[in-house]
This record gives C-alpha cells, structure tokens and sequence, in this order.
C-alpha cells in the first residue's frame, strides 16, 4: 500500500507443467503490471491460465521462465524461506472455497496468520477492520455457524489483516449466491477505495469484472485483451468478440 509504482511487476511469464508429449503451456508469455491502489480483475475461460498467473503472481509457484517482483523485490530467485517470509508480508489470499479452520472461531481463524508470524494484531485496524466487513457480532462463531457470505467475510478479514501490499482473489464469490456475491464484490470494493487496497481477483462473472478498474483478458495462456473501467454490457461485449467466455 505504501508504494507509489507498481506493487506486481511480471515479465515474459512462461509456465509449463510436465515434460515430452504430455507438456502442458499454461502461460506462454505474460507480462503484467498491477497498480495500486486498484481493483485489477482477471477473465477468461476454463483453462486459460488465470489460477496459475494469480499463483504465480502471488509467489505460490514458481514461472518455468520470466520474472516477478512484488514491492520491489524479484521473487523468482529468493529462497523458501525468504519467500514466505516476503508473501507474509506483503500477499493475502482469498479463495472460492473459504479455506477456514472449521475448529476455531471467526477471530481466531482471522488473526491465525498474525499469530504464525508471531505477531500481535493492532487492535485499532483489527477494529475498524471487523466493523468493516460487518462481523461485529459473529467473531464468536466457528464456521459452520457462519453463511457462506459471512465465510468469505471471515476469509477477507483474514487475508486484510496482516494490511497486506495486494490480496490476490481467485473467483471470490463462485461459491456464493448472487445476492451474496454482490456483498463480498462491494465489499472489496470499498477496501480499495476507502482502505487503499490493492486487489487482484480472477473472475468469469462480467458483473465482478464491471467493478474493477482494469479487466486482462487471458486466452491460451496470453493476455488477449486489456481495458480500463467498463461496464457489464461491454464486458460481455469484449467477452464475445474474444470468444474466451
Ligand atoms: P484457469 O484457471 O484459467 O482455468 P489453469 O491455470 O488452472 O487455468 O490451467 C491452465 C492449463 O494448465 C490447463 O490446460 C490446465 O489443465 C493446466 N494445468 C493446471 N495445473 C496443472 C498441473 N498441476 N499439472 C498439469 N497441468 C496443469
């Protein structure tokens, strides 16, 4: 948050999985700079590489070629432990299917990362954090207490309270109703334009991409296609014209 450039710089991204005939191109040559401060979407369609760049991105994987910085650091040659270390700081991670421990509370899953780190949450921001995604009153329940909106509001409290440089989405709101989704899709909306987050999120809804102020569009392991704000015909539009739906 705290960087005026660039927070995820990647250039010539290749990812092959496996080897021979059965080699498998992912990523064939991508190059990506996420600003802050913005909500970046990421479309395309079933097997077009968006889980394995926000992998990438997010230093869970590692590119078979080409290059990631995040805050200033290249990524792609650090050790293990050193890249743990940089993801704690500076990545959170949001999943469509929650991934909270269903035997700890709401606040204890939230702060679980701090606490791995051997770090105390600021009350402060844990506070305004929680006021934020509107779990005031459910702190005290385990998960399977919680809806899947308030779920997710768990596992975005999570990923937001470490105050992490970019927290990287992949399809927040596929596991959750319409309505529901429209929440979560507000909601991190409004930490980027109130909270100063940076946001990446891969989604294949339009409506998500419409809430964004910069939608990539992948195809075949390339970026086809990249604009700024637009609405949700448009996108659809786009959608179309690139045949990636
Ligand atoms: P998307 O998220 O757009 O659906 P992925 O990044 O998951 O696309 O996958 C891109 C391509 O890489 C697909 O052809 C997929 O089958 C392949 N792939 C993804 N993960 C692996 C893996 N671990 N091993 C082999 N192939 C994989």
């Amino acid at each position: 948050m705290e960087h005026d450039g660039s927070v995820v710089i990647a250039t010539d991204l290749t990812r092959r999985y496996g080897e021979g005939d059965t080699a498998v191109d992912a990523l064939r040559g991508v190059s990506v700079d996420i600003a802050p401060q913005r909500m970046t979407a990421v479309m395309g369609p079933s097997g077009s590489g968006k889980s394995t760049l926000m992998h990438i991105l997010a230093g869970l994987d590692r590119p078979t070629t080409g290059a990631v910085s995040i805050a200033g650091t290249e990524i792609t040659t650090l050790g293990d432990n050193e890249l743990t270390k940089l993801r704690r700081q500076h990545i959170g991670f949001v999943f469509q299917f929650f991934n909270l421990l269903p035997m700890l509370t709401a606040r204890e899953n939230i702060v679980l990362p701090l606490r791995i780190a051997g770090e105390t949450p600021d009350e402060l921001w844990f506070d305004e954090l929680i006021a934020n995604v509107g779990l005031t009153d459910r702190l005290s329940h385990r998960p399977a207490e919680l809806s899947g909106g308030q779920q997710q509001r768990v596992a975005i409290a999570r990923a937001l309270v470490s105050r992490p440089t970019v927290l990287f989405a992949d399809e927040p709101t596929g596991n959750l109703d319409s309505s529901t989704g429209a929440e979560i899709l507000e909601l991190m909306r409004r930490s980027v334009d109130d909270l100063g987050q940076t946001i990446v999120m891969v989604t294949h809804e339009a409506r998500a991409a419409a809430m964004a102020d910069h939608v990539l569009f992948l195809a075949d392991g390339r970026i086809v296609r990249e604009v700024g704000h637009v609405d949700q015909h448009e996108i659809l539009k786009i959608v179309d014209e690139l045949d990636v739906g």
